[in-house]
């Protein structure tokens, strides 16, 4: 991952949006984006030329574009229309960007347009987030990564967020290898990122 002194950024052209720019590198804010928090909080992930990655929520696009500048395709699946607007128009001005107006729940809606995948990056905020996570481990490869954004409000406003954790956590190494679980505070309150492995 590049980073200009304490400035995570991404080499793409710009004007996506309306991000900054510095040294002709797309600044990638934490505050907009959690995989970007998760990086400047010390994630040990990288992202690599050659990666495949299955996107679930991607929302307007802002992340997706990051994580396309440093991948080489991304299959980006968001089943709200007013977002999906927006992420079609990324996708237009970029040539490894596949938008899906699709549920996450569905995964077989769309294993048609779908390859096996290095990573699969959620960030869908929902109640059921790990069994989400959990239909679509069918597109990850042996020895790839999923990168949970568990957002823990949304699975249970009232419980504490560090037992939801633990609970997300318990059912994602019934089938892979927990590798890192990271607060994202202070850009993102009550998140986590729970990152895994599947075995080879
Ligand atoms: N990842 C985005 C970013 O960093 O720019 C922000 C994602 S936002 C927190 C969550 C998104 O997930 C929303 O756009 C929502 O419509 C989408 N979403 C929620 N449930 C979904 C589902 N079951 N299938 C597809 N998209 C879903």
């Amino acid at each position: 991952m590049i980073r200009l002194g304490n400035v995570l950024v991404s080499p793409g052209e710009g004007g996506v949006y309306g991000e900054r720019m510095l040294e002709g590198y797309r600044v990638w804010d934490p505050y907009r984006s959690k995989f970007a928090a998760y990086y400047l909080l010390g994630g040990g992930l990288d992202l690599t030329p050659g990666m495949r990655v299955l996107y679930l929520g991607a929302a307007n696009g802002t992340t997706v574009s990051h994580v396309a500048d440093y991948v080489e395709t991304v299959y980006a699946v968001e089943f709200a229309p007013r977002p999906m607007q927006d992420l079609l128009e990324v996708a237009r001005r970029r040539k490894n960007i596949v938008p899906i107006m699709a549920d996450a729940n569905r995964p077989d809606a769309y294993a048609p347009f779908m390859e096996a995948v290095d990573l699969v990056y959620q960030d869908v905020a929902q109640p059921n987030q790990v069994e989400i996570a959990e239909k679509n481990l069918v597109f990850l490869k042996p020895g790839g990564h999923l990168v949970l954004m568990l957002k823990t409000r949304s699975v249970d406003v009232r419980r504490d967020p560090a037992d939801v954790v633990a609970e997300a956590r318990a059912g994602l190494e019934q089938h892979l290898d927990v590798v890192e679980v990271r607060w994202l505070e202070p850009y993102h309150h009550d998140h986590a990122a729970i990152v895994c492995s599947r075995r080879g």
